[in-house]
Order: C-alpha cells, then structure tokens, then sequence
C-alpha cells in the first residue's frame, strides 16, 4: 500500500475540511486526541467569548451576554445530549469524571438486605475503582468483600456473559466503562442495561473513552445513570467540565451529594436552607460551575453538531481499520501485538503491545508521532476523525516500521514518563 492510496482516501473523505478548523501541532502526527484531545478554533473563540463577558459585564454576566453562565451547563447539557441519545433534560455539564461519579453512586448506591455489592470490572480505569472503594467504605462496608470486579480471560477484554453472570441478587449497583480505556473494546450497553433491568440493580456506564468518537443511545437503552470528561475525543480542553446524564425515569431522585446549584433556577436564589432540586438532571450539580472551563466545550460541541457523531464514527471506523491493515502488511516480525478488538467492537483507538513499549514511544515522539504509553506494555494510537488523515496513519506506521528496523529505540530507558 502507497503513500497515494492514503492520499486517495483522503481526498473522499466528507469530513475532510474539519482539520483546518483545529490548530494541528506543528511537524507533528498527533495521535494522542484520546487522551487529550487538540484546541479548535472554535473553543478558542468561546473561551474568548467568555472572558469578554467577565471583562465587560462582570457580575453581570451570569444572566447576560452571549452565553449566560448561570444557564450554561444545561446549554452545554443539551449541545451533548445527542452524542449520548439521552434527552436535553437529562444532561448536564458539571464536575468531573470521578466527582460525577461520586455524585452518581451516592445516589444510585442504596444497600439493602443482603443486595450491598458494586459490580465493576478488573479491566477499569484506577480513578473509577479508588472513587467505588470509597464510596464503599463511606457507607461502612469492606470494598475487599464488597467490590467485585469481573474478571478478563486475557486482561484485554470482557465478556458480557460473564458479567451477566455476575449479577446476582447480593448486587446493588453496577458500574462499566463503555469502552475500555486501554484495548478500546466497546462493551454492549443495550444488552447489559437489559439485563440489569431485568434485575432490577441500576447500572451506570463511564463513557470517557467513547463519547464523540462512537454513537450512544442512552434514553432508548434505559440506562440509569452515566457520566464522562470532555476532554478526550471532545476537545474541550485540560480538565474542561465533565458531564453526567440520568435517565428521565429517575427525575425527582435525591442528589447524592447536595449543592446549592442543583436547584431549581427559579429558587436558588431564594436562598432557603430548605432546598428546591431541580426537576431534572440538573439537580445532580453541585456547586458554581468553572465558566472559564467549560467555555471552550461549547465551541467544540460545535463541531461535533456539523460533523454528526454518525459520520464521526464511520470515519473513524476507517480509520483503524486502515492502521489494522497497515499494521499488518509492514509490522510483521517486530513482535507486535494488536491488543484492540478488530472487529465493530473496536472504540476510536489501536492498542499495539510490545515489550519495549516504553521506549518505543519515546523514539515515536522523538521523530513527530505523538502516541500514548500505558504501562506495563501498551502503545495507544488514536487516529481522530475530526484531525488526523488516512495519510497521518500511513505516516504513523512507516516510522514506527523504521524505528523498529533500525531499532531506535534502543538509545532510550524503557521506563515511562510522568504522565505518558
Ligand atoms: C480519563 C478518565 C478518567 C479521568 O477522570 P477525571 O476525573 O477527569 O480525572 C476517569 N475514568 C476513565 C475511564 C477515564 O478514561
């Protein structure tokens, strides 16, 4: 396969034009928008926005100027709403991950009898499993005995049977990633959620790793609860505000954790010690939103609106597919492993696994490609549909192939860096 043939894709590539709407890192091949995804213009000009209020309206622009900020988390709600398939009510833009998921499982957490286990997974993201064992141990129970986690075969995957088959009637929550942050496997929300319900235990989904780049449908699911950054395949920005949705049959539950901006708009300012929760989603905020944060998330929502996350994820579904294929033909030999899921149950990201992993990337980084280690031996690749080209991925692979060649690497310590 020719560097032409990448060309050629590109050329009938519709969403082709979004690139010259992100500030691409210079001589770079950026394939790290899963971790933090690049600033677009757009977010730079919302975040502008934002400040011209605070400079010229000052307190004034919590009910003025082009994007009020008292009403700015449910605009920004309801700008997401389509990439999770829930309704506008039924998200807000507030916290972060691990704050929305505290909030989310001390309301959905409620033991009783002998139903007081949290199902996770051994797969899930630390910050996910540290926020359940404390959450566990909040309401006096022992996370060793009252934390499953489902186990994987492979320590890549997992099988939906069995976490079904973990679902038994001493469990009270269940909490899953939809896609898991390291092999980018997709897990089947629909058939879970069924089961759950089935079950009557409420199951909440970590969407950090899917949301903008494959399609939800939360409300048609049943999903009781979810939550997710919008710094990943969003764009939003360094630690830009997160969001959470609750499915509409749970509107009127009690926040878990309370705070005055949860109210109902019309009363917080009442300033009664009884509170008012807001009818919907809204009332799991807690307290004044970071404007400043979640100013950029509004000009990067933009995007995804124009693209669709329908054309996104098709795109990006090329995307990996042409890597896989890359990878293939001109990895052989090198003693890689595809860790990701080759087929429609693979999220927007390539998980190659090496032992030298570490210093592989540091030699990628060195010659322009920016990847993403995960210790112990993980080489994330992420090609985004709204930035990188089928030619950033021919790119990608050709210098991954001469590094391994000439083994560059080698002049490097295979030991990660602080973040990366
Ligand atoms: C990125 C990520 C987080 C990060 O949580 P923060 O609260 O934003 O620091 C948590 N969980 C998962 C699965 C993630 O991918």
């Amino acid at each position: 396969m020719t560097v032409e043939y990448a060309r050629k894709l590109d050329e009938k590539d519709e969403l082709a034009h979004f690139k010259d709407e992100f500030y691409l890192l210079e001589n770079k091949i950026y394939m790290d928008g899963n971790s933090l995804g690049l600033l677009s213009k757009r977010a730079e000009q919302t975040l502008a926005e934002l400040l011209g209020t605070w400079k010229n309206l000052g307190i004034d622009g919590w009910t003025e100027g082009e994007h009020p900020w008292f009403y700015l988390s449910e605009k920004v709600g309801e700008q997401m709403a389509p990439l999770v398939g829930g309704q506008k009510e039924e998200v807000i833009a507030t916290g972060s991950t691990t704050t929305n998921l505290h909030q989310l499982v001390a309301a959905f957490y409620e033991p009783a009898g002998k139903r007081t286990k949290i199902l996770a997974d051994e797969l899930n993201f630390p910050s996910d499993i540290y926020a359940l064992k404390s959450q566990l141990e909040l309401k006096g129970y022992s996370p060793d005995e009252h934390l499953i986690r489902v186990k994987s075969h492979d320590g890549r995957f997992l099988k939906e049977e069995d976490i079904v088959a973990a679902m038994t009637d001493e469990v009270a929550l269940i909490v899953l990633p939809a896609v898991l942050y390291r092999s980018g496997q997709i897990l089947n929300i629909e058939y879970l959620t069924q089961e759950a319900n089935k079950r009557g235990i409420p199951i909440g989904f970590d969407l950090c790793h899917s949301i903008g780049a494959i399609p939800h449908h939360l409300h048609k699911d049943g999903v009781d609860f979810a939550f997710w950054c919008t710094y990943k395949h969003l764009n939003g920005g360094p630690g830009s505000v997160a969001g959470l949705f609750v499915h509409e049959k749970h509107f009127g539950k009690a926040p878990g954790l309370a705070g005055w901006f949860g109210s109902d708009k019309s009363a917080q300012f009442d300033m009664s010690h009884t509170m008012t929760p807001s009818s919907h989603a809204g009332a799991f905020q807690i307290g004044t939103p970071h404007v400043l944060s979640l100013a950029p998330v509004i000009g990067a929502l933009e995007l995804f609106e124009e693209a669709t996350i329908e054309k996104v994820r098709k795109k990006s579904f090329a995307l990996t597919d042409y890597f896989l294929q890359l990878i293939d033909q001109e990895l052989n030999g090198f003693g890689f492993t595809v860790g990701n899921p080759v087929d429609e149950t693979r999220g927007g990201h390539i998980l190659l696994e090496h032992k030298e992993a570490a210093r592989i990337c540091k030699a990628l980084k060195q010659d322009g490609v920016i990847p993403d280690f995960r210790a112990p031996d993980g080489i994330r690749l992420a090609p985004v549909a709204l930035y990188n080209t089928f030619e950033d991925v021919w790119h990608t692979v050709q210098i991954l192939k001469s590094i391994m060649k000439e083994r560059r690497y080698e002049q490097f310590e295979n030991k990660r860096g602080i973040v990366a």
